[in-house]
């Protein structure tokens, strides 16, 4: 399988700080893999996330995107770029005063002129496509709803239909259960990971919960002080390997899928 992404060396330093908040970070997806990011506040799951897309500039390293170089493109090739690039937040961004189906469309501005964008002139193969998505998702009866009437869970569900209404080669998942409750969390979780099972669409979903990035994801980044300190199946994860990403025992974890005291 090919490598969709793939991060050389890759550090980070804001400017004012001291510390690095991404140390030679390297590492590479293959297409439809879920990769699950943990470790504690500040380890710099979120810096990560944002340099794959260069919302943060890194201070080093390449990033390469479907064999692509984006570390070195220039604006206008970034934003051709990033139309593969899929973001879901915890937070949703959507707008509230639109509707559902709105909002969903907002996922093919990248691909249309500037004119066809201020007037809404979205394509009938794109429309079918949001329907086919919503209906998957649950969402076709609330298409005409306003984004701001539904709960957290079918928020989350529309960011899920307009992320993947850009055509991604991968998503990237910001805590994007981080403000739900734990059933709407799970509906989001799987809906991410059958999606992109299906699609093929590679995932990097930064989690706080270290039985949900075991459960649903294929493989593990752990992180510390912006160093990866574990990378491998999500499944083999030790208390041992757990103690390294958060620097302390953890004490009740779940291990190998049953529950253990570390
Ligand atoms: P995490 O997502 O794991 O909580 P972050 O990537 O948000 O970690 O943060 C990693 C480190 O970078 C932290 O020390 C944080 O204070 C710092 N940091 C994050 N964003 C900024 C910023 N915009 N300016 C300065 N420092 C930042």
């Amino acid at each position: 399988m090919e490598n969709i992404l793939e991060l050389k060396n890759v550090s980070k330093t804001y400017s004012g700080n001291d510390a690095p908040s991404l140390q030679n970070v390297e590492f590479s997806v293959k297409e439809g893999e879920i990769i699950g990011v943990i470790g504690p506040s500040g380890a710099g799951k979120s810096t990560l996330l944002r340099c794959i897309n260069r919302l943060v500039e890194p201070s080093e390293g390449q990033i390469y995107l479907e064999n692509k170089e984006i570390t070195k493109m220039n604006h206008k090739q970034m934003k051709y770029a990033r139309r593969r690039v899929g973001m879901i937040f915890q937070h949703y961004n959507l707008v509230g005063r639109l509707t559902v189906m709105q909002n969903v469309m907002h996922g093919r501005l990248g691909y249309m002129s500037t004119a066809d964008a201020i007037f809404g002139n979205y394509s009938e193969v794109d429309k079918r496509h949001a329907l086919e998505l919503l209906e998957m998702t649950g969402l076709k009866e609330f298409r005409y709803h306003k984004a701001n009437d539904l709960s957290g869970g079918q928020k989350q569900r529309v960011g899920i239909v307009r992320a993947l209404m850009q055509e991604p080669c991968i998503l990237l998942c910001d805590e994007p259960i981080a403000s739900l409750d734990p059933a709407s969390a799970r509906v989001v979780m799987e809906l991410i990971r059958d999606l992109c099972r299906e699609k093929q669409i590679a995932c990097i979903v930064n989690l706080h919960q270290v039985d949900v990035a075991m459960e649903y994801t294929d493989r593990i980044i752990g992180m510390n002080s912006g160093k990866v300190v574990y990378n491998g199946g999500s499944k083999e994860l030790s208390g041992e390997d757990l103690e390294r990403i958060y620097g302390k025992p953890m004490g009740e974890l779940i291990v190998g899928g049953e529950r253990a005291n570390a």
